[in-house]
């Protein structure tokens, strides 16, 4: 239940977790606001996406200053952080770690050096290419070294393996180092079409805002429009945060760059759309808009067709907090079962500073839901969920409503089973501990102890989306994945942890 800071987790039970997203990201150019400030704010509507460790980056034309820690974005800044970040451009990000381990080193934004300056870059994504970037990085490097003894000077390497930091964005940090004969938007447009795998980019020098998505548009980007300035946020809801009105989407293959000229676009790439869909299901925040889609509206309607493809006999529908309420609404509304809210999340227990004690720790996730026994006692009970990644969560869960006096308790999923890892920015557990890679409904539902279990179908799934099937990518419960991978050895969370 601890984390290895001492400060509990925020999930329901730790040693299950959720798919955990692979960031934020936020900028802003906005010459006579606080940019720092607005950064701040856009940060914590995003801050679902990631909770490891929060940073901003601040360019007042001249240099740019970095400041983040791990943490949220909440503990990470404080007034006095937020001042020293004065300009008129800002970058942020908070993260989930997918490539790199979850330290300081791998927080972001990450700097390095360019032909005419400093570049910031926030990365959403994973890059499944790592190994082939991390060999460019190596090539740059010997060539450099090569041109600085041919020339007589002294080594200065500007793309370097040398720094501590393990992640895949700061090896496109340093590739982003380019030709000194580039400009930076040269450089992005060389690069971005060698890079594999999801990426929504939000980076600047010390001029220029950029944003640039993967061609597959894997992860969200939007852009907004303030009264003096504009924002790139992942998800909308961090564009409302701020006041900034939506303008669109960043779209798949675009580079934008923003300054004082104005706001330019680049292709880098041919679309070749293949959005997440596990955005719609779980990722996002509800109120946010997902090329075109409400995702509170989808997650309803997968509530409706969960109940349309399996009807069950019941008294009462309840959502497991807070995730399945939208779907659980669907279900009630659709089927004509009541909602009712038979658990009762505490909050803010996730936030405590204070390590648990052994007592404590045994009450799994009890710490974190409480039954509302009045209402559970003797009913037949469906409880609405959206998906199930080990089945520790739902087992604990069952055992608490039987507890309660649950007369009949039919668990219902508003995803289909998760079999496949995601290697595009989620962080599943490992195939061999996805509970449905080995089992079927039936063997799952006994292991969870239920009456009967009950998963959305993937074309009920991708149906309430309204995105065309080819457009969005469902590996994770089809195992067809939409960006070409490379061979294992190639792949993993701690590609560049081992050595070279
Ligand atoms: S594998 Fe699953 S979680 Fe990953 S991008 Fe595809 S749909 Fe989303």
């Amino acid at each position: 239940m601890a984390r290895s800071d001492g400060r509990l987790s925020h999930e329901l039970d730790p040693h299950d977790k959720g798919p955990q997203d692979a960031c934020g990201v936020f900028g802003v150019w906005a010459p006579g606001e606080d940019v720092a400030k607005l950064a701040y704010y856009g940060l914590y509507a995003l801050q679902h996406r990631g909770q490891e460790s929060a940073g901003i980056a601040a360019s007042n034309g001249r240099q740019i200053l970095v400041y983040r820690d791990m943490g949220l974005v909440s503990q990470v800044f404080d007034e006095t952080a937020l001042e020293t970040l004065q300009g008129h451009i800002a970058v942020g990000h908070c993260r989930y770690s997918t490539t790199g381990g979850s330290t300081w080193e791998n927080a972001q934004p990450t700097l390095g050096p360019t032909a005419g300056g400093t570049v910031a870059l926030a990365h959403n994504g994973n890059l499944t290419n790592t190994a082939d970037l991390r060999d460019m990085v190596v090539d740059d490097q010997l060539l450099r070294e090569e041109r600085n003894i041919a020339h007589g000077r002294r080594s200065r390497t500007r793309a370097t393996l040398k720094s501590t930091s393990t992640n895949d964005t700061s090896l496109v940090t340093a590739l982003l180092a380019g030709d000194p004969d580039h400009t930076l938007t040269a450089t992005a447009l060389e690069l971005f079409p060698k890079l594999k795998g999801a990426f929504s980019f939000v980076f600047m020098d010390e001029n220029t805002l950029y944003a640039a998505r993967d061609p597959q548009g894997v992860r969200p980007l939007v852009l907004g429009r303030l009264e003096r300035g504009w924002v790139v946020a992942s998800e909308s809801a961090g564009l409302d945060i701020v006041g900034a009105s939506m303008v669109r989407e960043v779209e798949p293959g675009e580079l934008i760059a923003i300054d004082e000229d104005g706001l330019r676009s680049y292709r880098f790439a041919e679309t070749k759309r293949a959005g997440c869909v596990f955005e719609y299901v779980y990722l996002a925040r509800p109120d946010t808009t997902i090329n075109g889609k409400v995702v509170h509206t989808a997650r309803v309607q997968m509530g409706r067709v969960l109940a349309q493809e399996h009807p069950v006999e019941a008294d009462l529908v309840i959502p497991t907090p807070e995730s399945g309420t939208p779907a659980a609404v669907g279900y009630a509304e659709e089927s004509g079962i009541p909602f009712g809210q038979g658990l009762v999340k505490n909050s803010y227990v996730g936030r405590t500073f204070i390590q648990p004690s052994d007592t404590i720790r045994q009450l799994g996730i009890r710490l974190k839901l409480n039954p509302l026994r009045d209402v559970i006692r003797g009913k037949r009970l469906i409880v609405v969920d959206d998906s199930i990644v080990r089945g520790n969560t739902q087992r604990s869960l069952v055992r608490m409503l039987r507890e309660a006096g649950a007369a009949e308790i039919h668990v219902r999923i508003s995803s289909p089973p998760v079999k496949w890892p995601c290697f595009y920015g989620i962080d599943f557990a490992s195939r061999a501990e996805l509970i449905a890679n080995g089992l079927d409904t039936a063997d799952i539902c006994a292991s969870l102890g239920a009456d009967s279990l009950g998963y959305i179908s993937v074309d009920g799934m991708i149906g309430a989306t309204e995105q065309p099937r080819n457009q969005l990518c469902t590996a994770c419960f089809t195992g067809e994945y939409p960006i070409e991978l490379p061979s294992e050895d190639r792949l993993g969370k701690n590609l560049l942890e081992l050595p070279l």
